[in-house]
């Protein structure tokens, strides 16, 4: 070898290097242009890569940053914990502090184990994202060392582990800022082993990517606090909104199904329902839920009725807390956690709705994702909770007032009727009595005896009327019936007709025909029961021609036990549409016999609230032009009553023994 052809290969070399050093140093001015120019830090890790490959053929080049753990949790290895791992860039508030070289951190060391080195980006598998634990291989070593790592022949470092097989070389350098490790950048070769002009290379690449990701990270942080304070301000927006619809909605069924859709659209949620109590606080029922996936009845019916002492709901409505679960798929006070995946569940969070130290319910809010409801969320679904309790207390005082305001004017409309009533129809019978008796006073002497008996019966007959009057509107305005004032006892029902029969015939112009089997028994209120068949028969008067029949029938129905009375008539008949109608209050017919006949409405009403309260059945076949028969049944008494003769199955069964027909 001559000395000029030494000098000649040596001046190539020279140029060659001089070459590279030109590529380099353009290829870097490209890199630092790019970073100037580029905020997204994983767009810039990946035109980062692509360059190192593409301008300095190296074959796998990666970018990993280091990142904290929630406690309790990992990245999954594909790195599909997006809300972590994905969006979010060196989110830690404590950085992790590069290690001094001279102290380098041993793989073991327990500080190590909340950290992992995401791989951002890679060239080796694109796509991929790496998660690696600190303990192993040449990039966790240069993290714990805090120093660049030259690796000429991979075979050669005990620490060196891949996924790819060709590999010759490695360098690996920390991206450290102010002594905080950000990442570290990897490089490894197939082609050609790589030197010292490399590891100059990529430090220098190293310090303009330790500085973008600094800027990378303030920036995304800065978007990061504008979204959420973005966020919030909607969502204060619509909580605003949303609380003023809520207190100007009138009605209870409307005002819980606004609640669940706000706490869905609030939360962005997948399921929201609502738990309110029982009357005696044992269980929660299931109220409007809300889900953005169909939600069928047998999902949701372990959640109908709910125990107040059980589960996260229960809890939540018993101790007066919110009950935060953040993995529905770990937590212990879930009862059913199969249930949650069914709904699509993976955090829930359970609100107590409180008015005035009581808690009136529970909001219950499910979200896809686990800790799903950062505080300021939660902070928002408390004031829409505290909203929500306040309209529902709100609504029911309403109803509550409106039902009362309702019962009073009924009251008062009742009142003025049976003033007019009591005036009205009261006069006729009692003008009768007067003249009954002034007669009889006024002219002693002068009238034969059965005269002046007749007289009196008649006098006593307008005054029983005057008392099954005030009878009927005592019994109206009292309102609901009382059973507890009803004196039940065993009757006999055939001496029962018979008084009735006595007080109403004085007033009959028909034929009365009673038919009544001796020993039916009854378990009734004697008076009332009178009052009822007093009331079908002096309609039966007052509606049907005189000279007409009328028929009062009893019967005992076999298996039941029960007694029917019944009181038929000649009369004109009741149209089959009017029929439903008779049983109402202040209820009378507009028909011309009704023009000429006095009533006040409330007989059947009345006799019906009293066979009803009795235990028994009121009814009547009636058509148009074949008269009309009103009935009502009682029940026999306890010990009579057929079905219960169990003792022997042969003996004779109680039958409607034969009538004694009877002619008033
Ligand atoms: P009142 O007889 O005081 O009007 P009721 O409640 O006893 O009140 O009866 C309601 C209405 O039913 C009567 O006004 C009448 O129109 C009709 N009604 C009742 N009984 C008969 C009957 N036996 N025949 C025809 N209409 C009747």
């Amino acid at each position: 070898m001559t000395r000029s052809s030494d000098d000649l290969k040596e001046h190539v070399a020279e140029l060659g290097r001089e070459a590279r050093a030109s590529v380099n140093l353009r290829a870097l001015t490209a890199i630092s242009r790019l970073i100037n120019s580029q905020l997204d830090p994983q767009e810039l890790c990946n035109t980062i890569i692509t360059l190192l490959q593409q301008r300095f053929a190296y074959d796998y080049v990666s970018v990993f940053t280091i990142e904290a753990l929630a406690p309790g949790k990992d990245f999954d290895e594909a790195g599909a914990d997006e809300s972590r791992a994905g969006r979010s860039w060196l989110t830690s508030n404590t950085p992790f502090r590069a290690p001094r070289p001279e102290a380098p951190l041993p793989p073991d060391a327990p500080e190590l184990d909340r950290w992992r080195l995401i791989q951002r980006a890679t060239t080796t598998v694109p796509g991929a994202r790496r998660v690696l634990p600190l303990t192993r291989g040449v990039v966790a070593r240069t993290a714990r060392h805090g120093l660049a790592a030259f690796v000429e022949d991979v075979t050669k470092d005990p620490d060196y582990f891949t996924y790819v097989t060709d590999v010759l070389s490695e360098i690996a350098i920390p991206l450290i800022h102010r002594h905080e490790l950000l990442g570290v950048l990897n490089v490894e070769s197939a082609q050609r082993r790589l030197d010292e002009s490399d590891l100059a290379l990529l430090e220098a690449v190293g310090d303009l990517l330790t500085v973008a990701l600094h800027n990378a990270r303030l920036y995304w942080q800065a978007q990061h606090e504008r979204d959420a304070a973005q966020r919030s301000t909607m969502q204060l927006v619509a909580l605003h909104k949303v609380g003023h619809h809520l207190l100007s909605e009138q009605h209870l069924s409307a005002i819980l199904e606004q609640i669940t859709s706000a706490a869905l659209e609030l939360s962005d949620g997948v399921y929201a329902a609502l738990h309110l109590p029982d009357a005696a606080q044992k269980e929660l029922a299931l109220v409007a839920p809300r889900s953005i996936r169909p939600l069928d009845a047998e999902m949701l019916e372990p959640y109908t009725r709910q125990k107040t002492d059980r589960g996260v709901v229960g809890r939540c409505f018993a101790e007066a807390i919110a009950i935060y679960v953040e993995d529905t798929q770990q937590d212990e006070r879930l009862e059913n956690r199969q249930n949650a995946l069914g709904f699509g569940i993976n955090c829930l969070l359970a609100l107590p709705l409180v008015v005035e130290d009581e808690v009136i319910g529970v909001l219950s809010v499910g979200h896809s994702e686990q800790d799903a409801f950062p505080p300021q969320l939660q902070q928002v679904l408390v004031i829409l909770a505290d909203t929500a309790a306040i309209a529902i207390q709100r609504a029911r005082l309403d109803e509550a007032l409106e039902a009362a305001l309702a019962q009073a004017q009924e009251l008062g409309q009742l009142k003025d009727h049976v003033l007019l009533m009591a005036s009205h129809e009261l006069r006729t019978p009692l003008t009768a009595v007067l003249g009954f008796l002034e007669l009889l006073s006024d002219y002693p002497g002068s009238f034969s005896e059965e005269r002046a008996r007749a007289f009196l019966s008649r006098a006593r007959s307008a005054s029983e009327e005057m008392v099954l009057l005030l009878g009927n509107i005592l019994d109206a305005t009292r309102g609901e019936l009382d059973r507890a004032s009803l004196v039940f006892q065993q009757i006999e029902v055939a001496p029962l007709v018979q008084q009735v029969l006595t007080l109403i015939s004085a007033r009959a112009r028909q034929r009365l025909i009673s038919t009544v089997p001796d020993g039916l028994l009854i378990w009734a209120d004697e008076v009332k029961t009178q009052q009822v068949l007093l009331n079908l028969l002096s309609n039966a008067v007052k509606y049907s021609p005189p000279r007409s029949q009328i028929y009062i029938e009893v019967s005992q129905e076999e298996v039941s036990g029960l007694v029917t009375i019944s009181v038929r008539d000649e009369g004109p008949g009741i149209a089959l549409e009017e029929q439903p109608r008779l049983f109402q209050k202040f209820v009378r017919l507009n028909d011309a016999i009704n023009m000429t006949v006095r009533g006040t409405g409330l007989g059947l009403y009345i006799s019906r609230i009293l066979v009803e309260g009795m235990g028994g059945q009121i009814g009547l076949r009636s058509a148009p032009g074949e008269g009309s028969t009103f009935w009502f049944s009682l029940p026999a008494p306890p010990a009579q009553h057929p079905a219960q003769e169990t003792a022997d199955e042969a003996a004779p069964r109680a039958q409607t023994p034969p009538a004694k027909r009877r002619e008033g």
